[in-house]
């Protein structure tokens, strides 16, 4: 986008603010479909917690996804936008009841984080659904492609809270067909923001085996494998970005591998996706307010942590242009800092860009996901709008900016 367009666009709607590309979004979500087109069952619920949008979800449902939730809010909001049934997923951890209750009158698809969820959710409901799917925790480290610098994927699936240990999972098949399920899912999700075309085929190659083992072991029906999240995207502009054709057909050749010799060739894949869908094709747009000169040289942006979390909490990059100046040359090194109280809140740490002036517009990428959704009202700041950018090239706010009066709305004064 040049400089003018954004310009005209500050112009309607004050910076600090998301932006997002419907095109992109219908690429990518175009792009994921063709890849895993082999499966005839293949479905991609969106993770709903990257980017909580309406008009984000009605785009992604216009291009065939179902939605994947945790909260009760997220399950509402759903609804709101016209998912029903199967089109939405529910994998929660320390799930209340309430929020069961509703993911099956809603007839979501309950995916159990854990075996003790089981009689949790009889006692919920009073019986058990046809459909259920249980998260899968293999424990210890999932690592993939060594090599001198590394490993290319590290995660350590031992120390997080989620999922069944292989017995329960085996326990847990057992009971639940003995309390009335008839379908059977697995999911599982061992790495994040994984930038590399393995991890997809080599998650499920492992939950290719165990569906056949657990089929073969428990006498339940396995319909569908959920290969939840994880496939990442390069934040910084000298990784190299993931082949999601690629990525599927390596997911094919374990299917008839594993799946199609054992009699499970009718199996549906389907895909949680948050940050690939959505990040590259949002960006957080910010105003240069002040520049501070100490022991360094700060830009000082209306913008702040509140409304991008990421960098002040995992350190993450992302990558910043200057608008107009996008050809000049990366020749100042800047700190790029937000207003909180709070040291951490810096979008950038010696960073080079180009001489940035008064007013500039500062444009943040890679926060299509895990951005805005993250947002906090810390210090009292208020969330950021969010607007989209259309085919036809026009502007459309999909929420406004929040005001005081919304902050002050839950306070009690009297
Ligand atoms: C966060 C999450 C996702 C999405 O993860 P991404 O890294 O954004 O792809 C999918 N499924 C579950 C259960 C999650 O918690």
């Amino acid at each position: 986008m040049t400089l003018p367009q954004l310009q005209e666009i500050t112009a309607r709607y004050p910076t600090p603010f998301h932006l997002y590309d419907e095109k992109g979004i219908r690429e990518t979500a175009r792009r994921l479909k063709s890849a895993f087109a082999w499966n005839s069952g293949f479905k991609e619920y969106f993770a709903v917690k990257a980017t909580p949008t309406p008009g984000i979800l009605k785009i992604l449902q216009e291009e065939g996804c179902g939605v994947d939730c945790s909260s009760l809010t997220e399950l509402i909001l759903s609804d709101k936008c016209g998912f029903e049934g199967h089109d939405i997923m529910f994998s929660s951890n320390e799930t209340p009841a309430c929020e069961y209750a509703l993911a099956e009158e809603l007839g979501a698809v309950i995916n159990l984080d854990d075996f003790t969820h089981i009689d949790f959710l009889k006692g919920t409901l009073g019986y058990i659904p046809e459909t259920i799917s249980c998260r899968f925790n293999p424990g210890g480290v999932f690592q993939l492609g060594e090599s001198k610098e590394g490993f290319q994927v590290m995660d350590t699936p031992g120390d997080s809270k989620y999922g069944f240990t292989r017995d329960q999972l085996f326990e847990g098949f057992k009971k639940l067909k003995a309390m009335g399920a008839k379908r059977f899912g697995i999911h599982a999700f061992l790495a994040s923001n994984t930038l590399s075309n393995d991890y997809y085929p080599a998650l499920a190659g492992i939950l290719f085996q165990l569906a056949a083992d657990l089929e073969k072991e428990t006498g339940c029906d396995v319909c569908f494998i959920n290969l939840s999240g994880g496939v990442g995207i390069p934040y910084r502009p000298d990784q190299e970005e993931n082949d999601i054709a690629v990525i599927g057909e390596g997911v094919r050749e374990q299917f008839e591998k594993i799946l199609v010799p054992a009699g499970m060739g009718d199996v549906a894949i389907y895909t949680e996706l948050g940050r690939y869908m959505l990040g590259p094709n949002g960006c957080l747009v910010t105003k240069a307010l002040h520049f501070k000169h100490t022991y360094k040289e700060y830009v000082g942006v209306d913008a702040c942590a509140a409304n991008l979390m990421r960098p002040a909490i995992y350190g993450a990059y992302h990558h910043i242009t200057v608008s107009g100046k996008e050809d000049k040359p990366c020749d100042h090194i800047y700190d790029v800092v937000g207003s909180l109280c709070e040291n951490s809140d810096k979008f950038a740490i010696d960073r080079a860009l180009p001489q940035v002036e008064l007013e500039d517009l500062l444009v943040i990428h890679d926060t299509g996901a895990h951005g805005f959704s993250m947002g906090y009202n810390y210090n009292g700041k208020l969330r950021s709008a969010e607007l989209l950018l259309r085919e036809d090239g026009s502007v459309k706010l999909l929420r406004r900016a929040e005001t005081p009066e919304d902050y002050f709305s839950t306070m009690i004064f009297a």
